[in-house]
């Protein structure tokens, strides 16, 4: 079995995720997160949300999955968010031309090349169909749109789609959410949320999908004046697979900090290199494996045109290397496309420390003038003379003046336009905020950590699989099981089990099978600390007392249940009122006292103690 096929049977097995919908066949591409997943998943979001929200002392908001078609022809997505599909002549499977040729050769991001190339590769590689392994040569290559399309309200009148991506929803809504911000630059708008897209072939699980959940941030800065607080994470190593190694055969990684990164001119923007650094950091407390992690450059053909310095975050699973977050400074790109299609405001006015003094160009034509000898297009010809008075007022020197309408020249005698230079105060400027975006896909973040957190060893002579996952993204915190259902061991657990509940953390009551079955339960999903309550437990609290010394011992631990024997095999004398707490990865043991347990596996789950120290 495949990592990725491993990763996927744990996955249903233990209700991490499974296809949806299934009763009634499925349909590709749709996943739903059972109780572990959905609990991994929220965990994630949250640290997600500590780390670029809280800590970043940026906002949050939460924008329709629906938008308006008017939305996505200004950003582009309705012209160009395609993919390179290619039809199979035999059994009409649809098929990722791109993707088929990068399965098949050793072209890496066959992404950025133009259609016919890849049509081309097909026919040169003898790409065959994958369903039914009919040759795919001379079979088009096609643009297929990714958007599903919906019709808000009955009728067909009013077209919308379901988003893309979650950051149209943060563009958008730029002037309020400027307002909102007191029209300081730079701040920040973040999003978890659903998006959607019709990929041509979904695979690897939760990999690719069509419907998925974004984390994204929208900084927004002013490109003359904000700079990143680089010095927060000048130090951070970053492991950097840059476009010019990517071009040479023996090129690969390289471990720079971000501040090398910087002064090499390997990353150009200084935001960028920011969000790196806060990345990689935040990846490692998530859990995904820092030696299967890089940072991967884009190619030049593979950038967004107006995009200027591009970097995904990648991780390695079952040997490929898998996109889980891009970060791209984007300019202006997306806010200027607003502007236009809008006629909304979509800038900042920059106030100046001091107000200045400037020569101000204006025109006020004469429309009695301009009027009759332009018809129609003298409005056109008006605002044509007032950009240009603005933009070059020498232009008025002369006794006429020249504009340039749909593609036509209008001349115009300089004394009709009312052309005047006055001196005028200014206190501020309009600007254009430029855009930095870290956009995280939390379902591939998802697959990582699990599959870099997948391990197997053994323990009393049986293979164990556990998932190492760090306590804060562990679906379950705490595993609690009487050692036996009866004699009070029951009803002091549920006691503890609830107690430690209303303390906060996440536990699960397991009473069914022997002791190592339920620990080989927890170790599955990942629970890192598992207390169980056995005789005694029971007896006197008032005698219990802290067990810091207590020897460790080796997993049992089969515990004997017939004859009611303690988990603990360890020779070491009962101690009253307390409890095995058991750690998942050592599968070491320590006898702790009930009173203050909480507390105990707070501090444990928050790395603020450690299991040695107890
Ligand atoms: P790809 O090239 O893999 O299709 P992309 O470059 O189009 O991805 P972005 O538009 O940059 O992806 O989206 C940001 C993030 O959203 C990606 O890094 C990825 O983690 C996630 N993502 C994008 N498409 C999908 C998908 N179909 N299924 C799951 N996650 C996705």
């Amino acid at each position: 079995m495949s990592e990725g096929e491993r990763l996927t049977e744990l996955a249903k097995r233990r209700g991490f995720y499974f296809p949806s919908s299934s009763a009634y066949g499925g349909a590709a591409g749709f996943w739903t997160y059972g109780p572990q997943g959905a609990a991994l998943k929220s965990n994630i979001e949250d640290a997600w949300r500590d780390r670029y929200v809280v800590k970043e002392g940026h906002q949050e908001i939460s924008a329709p999955d629906v938008m308006p078609e008017p939305v996505f022809e200004a950003s582009g997505h309705l012209d160009g968010f395609d993919d390179m599909i290619v039809e199979c002549g035999e059994c009409g499977a649809t098929h990722r031309a791109d993707h088929l040729v990068e399965d098949n050769t050793d072209i890496e991001e066959a992404e950025s090349l133009p259609n016919e190339e890849v049509m081309d590769l097909i026919a040169e590689h003898g790409i065959e169909c994958p369903s039914c392994h009919t040759s795919l040569a001379d079979q088009p290559v096609d643009n297929f749109n990714l958007m599903f399309e919906t019709n808000i309200g009955p009728g067909s009148s009013s077209p919308g789609y379901l988003r893309p991506e979650t950051a149209q929803g943060i563009f958008v809504e730029f002037p309020q959410l400027s307002e909102y911000a007191r029209n300081q630059l730079p701040f920040g708008v973040a999003q978890i949320g659903k998006a959607y897209r019709n990929e041509i072939s979904p695979r690897k699980s939760l990999v690719r999908v069509r419907e998925f959940t974004q984390a994204e941030l929208e900084h927004f800065v002013d490109p003359e004046e904000d700079e990143p607080p680089l010095a927060e994470v000048e130090d951070v190593v970053l492991p950097l697979y840059a476009a010019a190694e990517q071009q040479t055969d023996d090129g690969g990684q390289r471990e720079l900090t971000v501040r090398e990164a910087v002064d090499e001119d390997i990353v150009e923007s200084e935001w960028v290199a920011y969000y790196l650094g806060v990345s990689k950091e935040w990846y490692e407390r998530i859990g995904v494996d820092m030696d299967r992690f890089r940072y991967r450059q884009h190619l030049a053909g593979e950038r967004a045109h107006y995009a200027s310095d591009c970097w995904d975050a990648e991780s390695e699973v079952d040997g490929d290397w898998i996109e889980i977050t891009g970060f791209a400074y984007r300019g202006d790109y997306d806010l200027s496309k607003h502007a236009k299609h809008s006629g909304e405001d979509y800038t900042v006015f920059k106030q100046y420390d001091e107000p200045i003094t400037v020569d101000r160009a204006t025109v006020d034509p004469d429309m009695s003038y301009l009027g009759p000898e332009f018809g129609g297009s003298a409005g056109a010809v008006a605002d044509a003379l007032e950009a240009l008075a603005e933009r070059n007022p020498d232009a008025f020197d002369d006794d006429e003046v020249t504009v340039e309408v749909d593609g036509k020249s209008h001349t115009v005698p300089v004394d009709k336009t009312n052309f005047s230079v006055d001196e005028v105060t200014e206190n501020g400027e309009h600007i254009r905020p430029h855009v930095v975006e870290p956009s995280f896909g939390v379902g591939r973040i998802i697959y990582t950590v699990l599959a870099h957190s997948y391990e197997t060893d053994e323990v009393d002579g049986e293979e164990r699989t556990y998932l190492g996952l760090p306590p804060e993204q562990a679906p379950t915190t705490v595993g609690v099981f009487p050692l036996m259902d009866k004699d009070g061991m029951d009803d002091l657990a549920t006691d503890i089990a609830d107690d430690l509940r209303a303390a906060g953390l996440s536990v699960t009551y397991d009473d069914s099978g022997a002791i190592g079955r339920r620990y080989r339960r927890q170790d599955e999903v990942g629970t890192p600390y598992c207390v169980t309550v056995d005789y005694e437990s029971l007896e006197d609290d008032s005698e219990a007392q802290r067990a810091s010394d207590s020897a460790s011992s080796a997993e049992p631990r089969s515990a004997n249940r017939s004859s009611g024997q303690s988990p603990r095999e360890d020779g070491d004398e009962p101690r009253a009122g307390t409890v095995t707490v058991r750690e998942r990865d050592t599968t070491e043991q320590k006898r702790l006292p009930i009173d203050g347990l909480a507390e105990t596996l707070e501090q444990l789950s928050t790395g603020d103690r450690t299991f040695d120290d107890l």
